[in-house]
């Protein structure tokens, strides 16, 4: 006979909750079960039979050494996305965690915490502040202007007056899908040195595989900008989200600093496993980055169309509006089975770019919406 079990008490005990998470909801775009779902920025193609097949085989071999902790130093890792980014970059100029989010939880671990402030901005990304908040690192938002760039001379006043030791800035921007000049990358860079405590710049390239031809890359600035760390991730080109994998390089100082907040083995040794094999097929894994980009340059034209006001974009999702009552034209949409973001400035809302049947979902879900 088993014991009698009986659920944890709640009741009269009050939770020494820290005080700033009071009332807090937990982050999360809602995730409704919806035929079709534009409202994460995922890429929409899953792996081939035959990439699905060597992952399976990947993780089937580490499988007999579960026992023993990973490679604390995922040095094989390293190397394999080091060889990705090119632009002479080795193994000891990158690091690596459970998603870009946990990167930047790490940068903000090491380099922000009690006293110090991190800046950005707005609209942004609405996990900075919560990174901030967790790393009780303080948190300061300048703004972009109408069209969603970030001007030179304000960012740089911004910087000298907050003087951050930490600069976030995606580049493209999500939701915008604005992407930086690297003249505004090397002008935040240079400001930020120069302050009493020097502070970093990291630009959040999570998109960067998805930029129009032109559109440069900060990596150009690494070799040349001691304090620029560029993040980027396996969660969206790659078709990844699910394995949780993101990255960033930056100099050897900065990633051997990350080692120090880093929790012990935080990078499982199946994650880096199938990390590894993705990489082995980044060609086909980012095969259809071409395609999702030429679908977005229609769908902005297509929404233009329509009289609306789109956000230029590099990345791999729209910003689009003005509406009146975006909540409505949110939950019209969700009635037509098209799942997409209500996020941004007051009136404008986001869809991710899928595949041309989920594209064409999505248009004509709005087109009944708006009439
Ligand atoms: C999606 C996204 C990321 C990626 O997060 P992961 O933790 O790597 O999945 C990072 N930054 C921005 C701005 C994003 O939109």
């Amino acid at each position: 006979m088993s014991a009698p079990v009986s659920a944890p008490a709640t009741g009269a005990f009050r939770l020494p909750l820290r005080p700033e998470l009071e009332g807090v909801a937990a982050y999360g775009a809602p995730q409704l079960d919806l035929p079709v779902l534009l409202n994460v920025n995922e890429n929409p193609y899953p792996p081939s039979d035959a990439v699905a097949a060597d992952l399976a085989a990947a993780v089937s071999a580490v499988a007999g050494e579960l026992n023993r902790y990973p490679d604390r130093e995922f040095t094989a890792l390293r190397e394999a996305l080091a060889a990705y980014l090119g632009h002479a970059l080795g193994p000891e100029h990158v690091w690596a965690a459970n998603g870009s989010n946990e990167v930047m939880l790490h940068l903000l671990q090491a380099f922000g915490g009690p006293g110090r402030t991190a800046i950005s901005f707005a609209p942004t990304y609405s996990m900075y502040p919560e990174y901030a908040r967790d790393t009780h690192t303080g948190w300061v938002v300048g703004h972009r202007e109408t069209d969603f760039a970030v001007d030179v001379d304000k960012a740089v006043a911004l910087v000298r007056e907050v003087e951050p030791t930490v600069v976030l800035v995606p580049s493209p921007n999500n939701p915008t899908g604005t992407a930086l000049p690297l003249d505004t990358v090397k002008a935040l860079c240079a400001a930020a040195a120069a302050l009493p405590t020097p502070g970093l710049v990291v630009v959040d390239e999570a998109y960067a595989e998805f930029r129009r031809p032109g559109t440069p890359t900060a990596l150009e600035l690494l070799d040349t900008t001691p304090n620029l760390v560029v993040s980027r991730t396996m969660s969206k080109a790659f078709a990844f989200a699910g394995v949780r994998l993101g990255y960033l390089a930056a100099s050897t100082e900065i990633t051997d600093a990350l080692r120090l907040v880093r929790l012990p083995y935080h990078l499982s040794a199946v994650t880096q496993a199938v990390a590894l094999t993705a990489l082995r097929h980044a060609d086909e894994l980012l095969a259809q980055v071409d395609r999702l980009r030429r679908e977005r340059d229609e769908l902005v034209v297509w929404l233009r169309e329509q009289g609306l006001t789109v956000a230029d974009s590099d990345a791999n999702f729209v910003l689009f509006g003005l509406f009146e009552d975006r909540h409505a034209v949110w939950q019209g949409l969700v009635d037509r089975g098209v799942l997409i973001r209500e996020t941004g400035p007051e009136g404008w809302l986001r869809v991710s770019v899928g595949t041309p049947d989920e594209t064409a979902a999505f248009r004509a879900a709005l087109m009944e919406v708006m009439t």
